[in-house]
């Protein structure tokens, strides 16, 4: 603090006895050396800032010093950290959806530790194509004539309608008009692509004849969009693939399909819903089929495009697809997890294997857990193995029943609290409550976690 800026100020402004933020600086890193530099420095700037504009507003500077510190810590933690994911929910938005299956991430280590023949052909020496061997897996696992990858499945639905419909009209029934998480919105995404849209229908009702009256010579396409993250009961029709098929065939125009979370294996017999699949999508006779790679495929973020090879081609050389491309990282991780698929080794999917585990095998690793836990913490917490609803997530499956299993815990501390020192653990462990009571629920437990909530409860209730 220079010594004339004190002379000039008045005495009595508090925001004089704020420490100076290389002081601040100083001495935190004296008091937690482990914290690196650049994170302290940071902090003691926000903390300060913060302290003086809540004393120009007449509130109280508050503890500066802890302040900074936190805010330091919270800096230094590296995001996206790892977290055990024991809310049941499987393809959890705000915990990045599908963890990757070990191939996977192995593959990803591999192909960002070296250099790799993202695009070169090996035969040759010469120029490879980037996504050559990604397309002739996904044709073999679907059947579709062609495929393209993109960086996520918003860009793969706005690739589509730009490419095949700038300029144009493309026909969406109302009932389909949503907004799925991450602020997709279908008309917004319409209108990013330059594409007009056509509504028809209502809200709960649309009919092939509703298509039927809207097209004209400025119809470029008839898009269906899946709704995702809610369901319609009751008075409620909708036109499916096949319907629109014909009304696109009667009058030229391409039906593209956004599926948004599909799986390549036909799981249909393990009662996952029909429109799950999304080779029967283009078997029902959509041209283009979309879907996200981190839903229910189970694998990295992309999105995946199927369908007719001339659509295909014509999204591969617009413009927008290499704006829009996957990284190497992706196609790793991506070309990994259809590997899996291809050779029926589909259950080390992580996704896959949490939405297929039967429960009675839940069941089976909760009550070891719990054995385990009631070991651990001995009298400190009430535990009870409960059976509990489960739920896919992230837009996936909605009204598909998904049981589980939970090990409830009741502790003197409350569970609003529990979960709070859950949170803090050194690998955080996010849960559900209810009943004030804390339900971790096994099924969407990875292997070797079991350990780490051991831990996590260990440190919450201050056993460590
Ligand atoms: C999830 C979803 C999207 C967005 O996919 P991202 O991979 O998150 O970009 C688009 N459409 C539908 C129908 C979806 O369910």
């Amino acid at each position: 603090m220079d010594r004339d800026s004190k002379v000039k100020n008045p005495a009595g402004d508090p925001r004089r006895a704020l420490p100076s933020i290389d002081r601040l600086t100083r001495d935190l890193i004296q008091a937690a050396p482990e914290l690196p530099g650049w994170a302290v420095q940071a902090a003691a700037q926000q903390a300060v800032a913060r302290a003086r504009a809540a004393l120009a507003a007449g509130g109280s500077a508050g503890h500066v010093a802890m302040e900074a510190r936190q805010r330091a810590a919270e800096l230094a933690r590296p995001r996206p950290g790892r977290v055990v994911n024991a809310t049941g929910v499987v393809l959890h938005t705000n915990l990045g959806r599908s963890p990757l299956a070990p191939a996977a991430a192995s593959a990803v280590a591999a192909a960002a530790q070296g250099y790799s023949d993202v695009e070169l052909d090996l035969a040759s020496g010469g120029r490879g194509k980037r996504q050559a061997s990604l397309t002739r897996m996904l044709c073999l696992l679907s059947g579709a004539e062609d495929a393209l990858v993109v960086g996520n499945n918003a860009g793969a639905v706005l690739l589509a309608l730009a490419a095949l419909a700038r300029g144009r009209e493309v026909i969406v029934s109302r009932g389909e008009l949503v907004e799925i998480g991450g602020s997709f919105r279908v008309p917004e995404i319409l209108e990013q692509a330059g594409v007009r849209l056509v509504e028809v229908g209502t809200t709960n009702r649309t009919h092939p004849k509703d298509y039927q009256q809207a097209i004209g010579p400025e119809t470029a396409a008839l898009l269906k969009v899946h709704r995702s993250n809610f369901e319609q009961q009751g008075f409620v029709t909708e036109v499916g693939i096949p319907e629109l098929r014909q009304i696109g065939d009667a009058h030229g125009v391409a039906v593209i399909d956004d599926l948004g979370s599909a799986t390549l294996l036909d799981l249909r017999g393990e009662g996952l819903p029909d429109d799950s699949w999304a080779p029967g999508r283009l078997q029902q006779g959509a041209d283009l089929v979309c879907f996200s790679g981190d839903k229910l495929l189970g694998g990295p973020q992309a999105g995946i495009v199927l369908g007719a090879r001339e659509l295909v081609e014509r999204l591969r050389t617009s413009p927008l697809a290499r704006a829009l491309r996957q990284d190497k990282l992706g196609m790793a991780a991506l070309d990994a997890t259809l590997r899996l698929l291809l050779e029926d080794r589909h259950l080390e999917i992580p996704t896959l294997r949490m939405l297929l585990e039967p429960v009675q095998q839940v069941g089976r690793r909760a009550r070891t857990l719990a054995k385990r836990l009631e070991e651990r913490l001995q009298s400190v917490a009430g535990i009870e193995v409960l059976a509990v609803p489960g739920a896919v997530g992230g837009g996936s499956l909605p009204g598909f029943e998904l049981p589980s299993v939970a090990i409830a815990l009741r502790t003197a501390v409350g569970a609003e609290a529990l979960a709070e020192g859950l949170r803090q653990a050194p690998v955080p462990v996010l849960v559900r409550i209810r009943e004030d009571r804390v339900w971790i629920d096994v099924r969407t437990l990875l292997d070797g976690e079991d350990v780490l909530v051991e831990r996590a409860l260990a440190h919450a209730l201050g056993l460590s």
